[in-house]
């Protein structure tokens, strides 16, 4: 049967999808990429939390500075 890498769209003959060694991609390289392209998605979602955090951390401490 044909299949399809989900990653990179090449297309490959293998007996099963189960024959394949990293399932369901067509290598390695397109596995890892497609988990760093997650991890990456996530990292990019949590850091303006980050820095809101920080700048409402700075206003308290700005208008203890009188005592
Ligand atoms: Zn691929």
């Amino acid at each position: 049967m044909k299949w399809r890498c989900p990653y990179c769209r090449t297309q490959i003959e293998v007996a099963s999808p189960e024959a394949l060694p990293h399932v369901p991609f067509c290598s390695e390289r397109c596995k890892m990429a497609d988990l760093h392209g997650w991890l990456t998605d996530k990292y990019v979602v949590s850091r303006p939390v980050d820095e809101t955090d920080l700048e409402i951390e700075k206003m308290p401490d700005d208008e203890s500075t009188p005592e």
